[in-house]
């Protein structure tokens, strides 16, 4: 299964796509978790890629659709992957064409989640994320079992550089002038699948799985 998983920032994509891939057996490819991982290791990649993440802007297209490209045609995706940060304007969507083309497979679905704006600040200044392994939390909806540590492996959770109330307003207008509208992109290639990313997580990952069995049939 190919996929990718669209909507604005804090509408829950990395959550449910790490969920998704767990269930699927498919590979996690997050642009934004890749960029995270080249800035703490100090790649000459990665501190280029920080100028722009920390002030909330795109990083180059040049840069972000090498990586893809890579991680694309590496064996581990033969089974599969999920998308998740990527496409975020047309010329990478084009450039992900090309590269699908080149590996001779297509998308199977385009999940978008749809939350408004306000509930995306809060969930964006409630986000914690664990140093070590990238783990997912929210202080209200989804806490840790113990504050401040992560469920899974221990590291301290904290808050992302970009997640400040001033570069939230920067992604959401980058979000809405040159990601949103992909989806019509999507829509015209009857791939998209909108979703109401409001939902409970649980419930809107039982939604999802519903979704893509569906389409097996
Ligand atoms: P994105 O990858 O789209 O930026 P995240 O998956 O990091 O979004 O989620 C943003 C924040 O909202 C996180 O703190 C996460 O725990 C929380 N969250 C995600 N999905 C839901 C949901 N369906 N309901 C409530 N909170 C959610
Ligand atoms: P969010 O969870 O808020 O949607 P991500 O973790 O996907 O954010 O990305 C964090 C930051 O990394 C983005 O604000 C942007 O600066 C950079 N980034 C991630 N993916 C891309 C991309 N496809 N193109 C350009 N920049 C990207
Ligand atoms: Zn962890």
């Amino acid at each position: 299964m190919r996929l990718l998983i669209m909507g604005p920032p804090g509408a829950g994509k990395g959550t449910h796509a790490k969920l998704l891939c767990k269930e699927y057996n498919i590979v996690h490819i997050s642009t934004g978790d890749m960029f995270r991982t080249a800035i703490k290791l100090g790649t000459a990649e990665g501190m280029i890629a920080k100028q722009f993440i920390d002030k909330g802007n795109l990083v180059p297209d040049d840069i972000v659709i090498g990586i893809v490209r890579e991680k694309i045609q590496e064996n581990e995706c033969n089974n599969g992957f999920l998308l998740d940060g990527f496409p975020r304007n047309i010329e990478q969507a084009k450039s992900l064409d090309i590269i699908l083309d080149e590996c001779g497979v297509k998308i199977d679905a385009v999940l978008n989640l749809q939350v408004s704006d306000d509930i995306l600040i809060k969930r964006i200044s409630g986000r914690r994320v664990c140093s070590k392994c990238g783990e997912t939390y929210h202080v209200v909806n989804h806490p840790p079992k113990v504050e401040g540590i992560c469920d899974v492996c221990g590291g301290n959770l904290v808050q992302r550089k970009d997640d400040t109330e001033e570069t939230i307003k920067t992604r959401l207008k980058i979000y809405n002038k040159q990601t949103k509208p992909l989806l019509k992109y999507y829509e015209k290639q009857n791939l998209l699948k909108n979703l109401n990313g409001v939902e409970d997580i649980n419930l809107l990952f039982n939604n999802i799985k519903k979704l893509l069995g569906g389409m097996n049939d």
